[in-house]
């Protein structure tokens, strides 16, 4: 079977063509300024194909994938008869999915009902689904949704302590994100342990420029750190994470702002390039630690902190631990924040190997005299959401 994954943004769309017999990437791109002029970037076997061509909207798009995908020279398929099913990234759920789902007209009722819940990602998703589907009539479409992994959260754990009639009215309640890839690291984290991931308690760090982490008890999520919106949670590239609400009304009478203009701060100007005023990227923060620069220092010591905080306060929330899982950009590749994140919590048989943490890709960084398994496994949203639509197809 061969799986087409489809990530629509607001101007760009992303795509993998995967083979399921051997789960490898046939063909991958991106389409970019779609609606300004666009651009497509395509490879496969690790060459590389540029083409600035008109993308007026997704639907243009989708079909610049499908030629891509079928032409003489870049493509990988003879025909688009080849494409057993599309696969969906969709970043909001809502409370309707806890798990993926084909598309019907049911389902994308439910997705607009969901939009309010996320203006700015949810509607791409959407039109992206609606170009393959109008393209694509008699390909099956799934959609992959980021809170659905989420959804098993116990009501203790996703309720704000707000007016309940909040909750009943208008759904606030912690819904979580990155789901699919929680889901996948802690599954491939049991495949690694030899365990069924029934009896596994796991914490799943997914740090990059979002970061959340999630506690993964038996296979299910049951809290996690980002909230009714991806802001919450630990400090990120440009997000605050958690803060006191009132410093929201605090800084919107100093400033003299509106609340929605304090919200983009929040989201764009803080986390740890408010704090250093250097980068949102950890490498560039590294640096200008190095080179004595206190605030890039704090900055990165704020994220470790926080991060070892949340393993301590998930392992607690499960009642033990079995294994701790570090994933994306930052995770996959910061030795030396992994380090320092879990360098205290030696007391709760968490210790790493400090020459296997300097080691790349998948790898158990355990210290022989540990007794929690410390994993790094790079995460792979697209084979998630491939293998989700080939279940479902
Ligand atoms: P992601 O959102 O998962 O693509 O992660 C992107 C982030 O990963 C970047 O903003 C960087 O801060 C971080 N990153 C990537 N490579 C490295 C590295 N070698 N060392 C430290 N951080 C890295």
């Amino acid at each position: 079977m061969k799986i087409l994954v489809i990530n629509a943004g607001s101007s760009s769309l992303k795509y993998q063509l995967i083979n399921m017999e051997d789960q490898s990437v046939m063909a991958k791109g991106l389409c970019e300024r779609i609606g300004i002029d666009g651009r497509l970037t395509h490879s496969k076997d690790g060459e590389k194909f540029q083409k600035d061509l008109p993308l007026k909207d997704h639907g243009d798009a989708i079909q610049a994938v499908l030629d891509s995908l079928t032409d003489k020279e870049m493509g990988v398929i003879s025909s688009m008869d080849e494409i057993n099913a599309v696969g969906h990234r969709v970043v909001h759920g809502g409370e309707a999915f806890s798990g993926s789902a084909v598309i019907t007209e049911a389902v994308m009722n439910a997705l607009n009902e969901c939009i309010e819940l996320a203006p700015l990602h949810n509607p791409p998703n959407i039109t992206g689904i609606e170009a393959c589907a109008k393209i694509m009539p008699n390909v099956p479409q799934v959609g992959v949704f980021d809170t659905a992994f989420h959804q098993t959260m116990p009501k203790k754990a996703y309720l704000y302590a707000l007016p309940y009639k909040f909750y009943e009215q208008y759904k606030i309640r912690r819904y979580g994100f990155h789901g699919t890839s929680h889901k996948y690291v802690s599954m491939k984290a049991a495949e690694l342990l030899g365990k069924p991931i029934e009896e596994l308690k796991i914490v799943t760090c997914h740090l990059g420029n979002g970061s959340s982490i999630s506690a993964v008890d038996g296979g299910k999520s049951v809290d996690t750190s980002m909230g009714f919106t991806p802001l919450a949670g630990i400090l990120m590239g440009t997000r605050s994470g958690d803060i006191d609400p009132a410093i929201v009304e605090f800084i919107a009478n100093k400033e003299k702002l509106s609340a929605s203009e304090v919200i983009n701060i929040l989201n764009k100007e803080s986390g740890v390039t408010g704090v250093s005023g250097v980068s949102s990227d950890f490498r560039d923060l590294a640096a200008a630690s190095e080179e004595g620069n206190e605030k890039a220092t704090v900055a990165l010591d704020m994220f470790a902190y926080g991060v070892q905080k949340y393993i301590g306060t998930y392992a607690a929330a499960m009642g033990g631990i079995d294994a701790v899982v570090f994933t994306a950009g930052i995770g996959e590749n910061d030795a030396t924040l992994r380090e320092q994140i879990t360098e205290k919590l030696g007391f709760m048989g968490i210790k790493i190997n400090k020459e296997k943490n300097n080691v790349r890709g998948t790898v158990d960084i355990t210290a022989d005299d540990a007794t929690v398994k410390t994993l790094v496994i790079p995460t792979n949203e697209e084979l998630m959401i491939a293998l989700e639509t080939e279940k479902l197809v």
